[in-house]
């Protein structure tokens, strides 16, 4: 990775548009784009000004543009910086680039604007991928997760507990340097203590990787009843669009449909299955098999029965299965409008709802069950949320090593061995926020984002 040249990018997504904005970053960015613009000289204006004039390729006119100018560091990336903002043709683009890149640009590289941004010290690495997801957010709960890691959510919480292990590392360290004598600086109390308290920090920011995964990719729900219940056609309703496919015919789901639908700002995934019941055909066999692993992985089940056809002791029957199963879960009576009345046992009950989902009445009100019934609204509480896999591996890893510290503590092994035993619960930690780095991973992180990004 070169920093010291300028790189060039489209900034807006690809694809015809009213307007286009082309990105440069590095110490000739201004220099470069005045050896082409025809308009006021670029070399004399003030930082975050904006200049109205031609392209010029040679003589010719390649568009009207204006010009804005990120002097003295103050831009994204920290270096010098220039935003032409075209008409936004995929020709036009393509020429301004090229043109760019003839006067002495490179095309930047994937991620490359926010890896700048990140190597000059504008945010740490937690940060910097907080801003891929915010690129990627699409609702409420994530663009809420990502904004909080942005402003440096789980960077403080990190950087505060790795301040506190530093501080007994170098004790530790310094200990080693009065070997001969027998002092003890580091309190082994007082660091077992600590542990402990960084522990439970731990133990929260691992756990709250479970909602930040659900955030990211959608809280399972598992739709499970016999067929004809009306699980397909409730999903069309809770989908709003024909996505599955309704049939007469009794066991036509035979495999997992997955969909996506919003509810109260979370993303919620459907799954609709081959349901519980004991069966001999074969490929309902393995239907069923996967029903109860799709149930296993799920937040949430809704049982779905048609209150027409099902015995109040098989929906009974059901519901204990569930309360065995140890997940929130709702009991949907379907097709109210073919019942006059629905059984006293099954209206008490707080899990119970019931519906018409072919006349999609009862189905708003299914949604908010299954928003309060998931627990969703936690991620509103402003609380850390551990979002990404690399940050919940490393935070698992530096749990290990400091259980190595405290097992090496009781056993009493010697300093040099702790303070590494320190040392390596103090790099895990390091490569969350990026004060431990390798090029690898770097490279791996910001290969993930667009060119322009
Ligand atoms: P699945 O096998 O569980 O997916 O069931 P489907 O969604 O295919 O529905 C089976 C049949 O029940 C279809 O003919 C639906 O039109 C019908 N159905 C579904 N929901 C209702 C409802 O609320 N009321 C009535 N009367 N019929 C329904």
């Amino acid at each position: 990775m070169h920093m010291n040249d300028t790189i060039v990018a489209l900034a807006t997504p690809p694809g015809v548009g009213a307007i286009a904005v082309i990105r440069l970053s590095g110490a000739e960015s201004i220099a470069l784009t005045a050896s082409c613009f025809d308009g006021k000289d670029l070399l004399t204006q003030k930082s975050h000004t904006i200049h109205f004039g031609n392209i010029l390729d040679g003589e010719e006119i390649v568009d009207e543009v204006l010009v804005s100018l990120f002097l003295n560091q103050r831009s994204f990336t920290k270096e010098e910086s220039v935003e032409i903002s075209c008409h936004g043709s995929q020709y036009i683009i393509n020429r301004i680039i090229q043109l760019l890149i003839r006067k002495g640009a490179r095309l930047a590289n994937p991620g490359e604007f926010t890896q700048r941004a990140y190597l000059n010290g504008r945010f740490d690495l937690a940060q910097a991928e907080a801003v891929a997801d915010l690129i990627a957010s699409e609702n409420e709960s994530s663009h809420a997760a990502a904004l909080n890691q942005m402003r440096g959510g789980i960077s403080k919480e990190i950087k505060a507990l790795r301040e506190k292990l530093v501080h007994f590392a170098s004790m530790i360290e310094l200990e080693l340097d009065f070997s001969e004598e027998d002092v003890e600086f580091a309190s082994r109390d007082e660091l077992k203590e600590l542990i402990k308290g960084i522990d439970k920090v731990l133990v929260k920011l691992i756990d709250s990787f479970q909602l930040g995964n659900v955030i990211k990719n959608g809280v399972p729900v598992v739709i499970v009843g016999k067929p004809n219940a009306g699980k397909s056609t409730l999903l069309n309703a809770l989908l709003e669009e024909e996505k599955a496919i309704v049939s007469d015919i009794a066991g036509t789901t035979r495999d997992t449909i997955e969909d996506e639908i919003n509810i109260g700002g979370v993303k919620f995934r459907f799954i609709d299955t081959a349901g519980l019941r004991e069966t001999t055909d074969q490929i309902e066999a393995i239907g069923v098999e996967r029903a109860n692993q799709k149930m296993k992985e799920s937040s949430l089940i809704m049982y779905l029965f048609d209150l027409s056809t099902e015995g109040l002791d098989v929906i009974l029957a059901q519901e204990q299965q569930l309360i065995e199963m140890d997940k929130p879960y709702i009991l949907v009576g379907n097709k109210r409008d073919k019942v006059e009345s629905e059984p006293a046992a099954l209206l008490e009950n707080e899990h119970y709802i019931s519906i018409a989902a072919k006349q999609e009445t009862g189905v708003a009100a299914l949604k908010d069950m299954i928003f309060a019934k998931s627990q969703m609204d936690n991620f509103k509480t402003g609380n850390v949320v551990v979002t990404n896999a690399r940050h919940h591996q490393s935070l698992v890893n530096t749990q290990n090593a400091l259980h190595d510290v405290v097992r090496g503590i009781d056993n009493q092994i010697t300093n040099d061995f702790l303070a590494q035993d320190i040392r390596h619960s103090l790099y895990y930690l390091g490569e969350i926020t990026g004060e431990i780095s390798t090029d690898d991973l770097l490279d791996n992180i910001f290969s993930k984002f667009c060119i322009g990004k």
